[in-house]
């Protein structure tokens, strides 16, 4: 068994064409076919080793859309060619605290799809079997690989959160997360104010599913807001005038973060009289998957792609590091 992917020899070299045995299917794993794998800011960053784990030759991809081959010895409930998605996490030992209460996600010992293992920019990837999940027929294999990261990742957030379809929710930073979560909070039923700093990015906002539009390069606009929001999400990764972003928020209000600026630094006391909390999280649990991926099928929700050829992986990385991306960069398989 040969596995042909994509890999990166270290933090400044091109992905060329690379092959290994993945030794024999795990007891618990499936095998899927990639047909798609998004590009996620996660894999540049482990391509440069930023977080101090990346193992080389670097085989990145961690929103892979495919098929599954094969199936180990334990798998139960799926079966051969049923579409499926894996995202960040790729297995964990689904016994723990976390596994058990459904943060498998958070589990100690859970396992990236590209820490330490190769993952999605190939023809096969491997994944402990619970967290291969099914896609519904009503979604298109080519759409759906960034659901399984960027997507769950904002998703994430309305659950944890508790938000109902009454809220008033602001989503910061109209990009790669961003603009799917602008879509998931409109079909949850809120009321959604997009913020962003390039006002020509308004139009969009509003086909996206924005009622309204706050151009954050105005300080006067966002102290207008003071009180407004019950969540609000930021996916950007830049330090923000953080007291004015509590100010925004109604009492019992959250700032949930899903983009990693370096630090926050809030005053304490509006957050204590408010009783207004900031929040963070990371991707998502197994069932949170499959209720996303539901989700997208009933509200007919799918990010907006670019799509490359795999062969084309270096171009595709370039133009993601541009910062032109619009909004994720989808690489399908030959
Ligand atoms: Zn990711
Ligand atoms: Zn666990």
């Amino acid at each position: 068994m040969t596995i042909h992917a994509y890999a990166a020899a270290g933090p400044d070299a091109p992905f060329e064409a690379f092959e290994f045995d993945p030794g024999p299917l795990g007891y618990d794993q499936v095998e899927i076919a990639v047909e798609y794998c998004g590009i996620c800011h996660s894999d540049l960053s482990m391509l440069k080793n930023d977080w101090g784990m990346t193992q080389y030759p670097f085989v990145g991809g961690h929103e892979v859309a495919g098929k599954i081959v094969a199936l180990g010895e334990g798998v139960k409930g799926l079966e051969a060619g049923q579409r499926v998605g894996v995202g960040w996490t790729s297995g964990s030992c689904l016994r723990c605290d976390q596994c058990l209460s459904g943060y498998q996600n958070r589990c100690p010992d859970a396992e990236g799809t590209i820490v330490a293992r190769h993952g999605g920019f190939a023809d096969r990837v491997r994944a402990q079997a619970a967290w291969a999940i099914p896609v519904p027929d009503g979604v298109d294999l080519a759409d759906c690989g960034p659901l399984f990261c960027g997507g769950l990742t904002v998703f994430g957030p309305f659950v944890e959160n508790n938000i109902s379809p009454t809220d008033r929710v602001a989503v910061v930073g109209i990009g790669g997360l961003g603009h799917m979560a602008i879509g998931f909070a409109r079909a949850w039923g809120c009321e959604v104010t997009a913020f962003s700093t390039s006002p020509d990015k308004e139009a969009e906002a509003r086909e996206m599913g924005a009622h309204h539009f706050l151009n954050t390069r105005d300080a006067s606009q966002l102290a207008a807001a003071a009180g407004s929001f019950d969540m609000i999400l930021v996916t950007v990764n830049v330090a923000l005038d953080w007291d004015a972003y509590v100010a925004a928020l109604r009492p019992g209000g959250k700032l949930h973060l899903v983009g990693a600026a370096e630090k926050v630094s809030a005053t304490v006391f509006p957050l204590i009289l408010g009783q207004k909390a900031i929040t963070a999280s990371p991707t998502g649990g197994i069932v949170t998957a499959r209720k996303m991926i539901e989700f997208c099928d009933r509200h007919a929700l799918k990010p907006t792609i670019e799509e490359f050829p795999m062969s084309e992986i270096n171009a595709a990385f370039e133009h993601l590091e541009s910062g032109k991306a619009r909004y994720r960069i989808v690489l399908a398989a030959g």
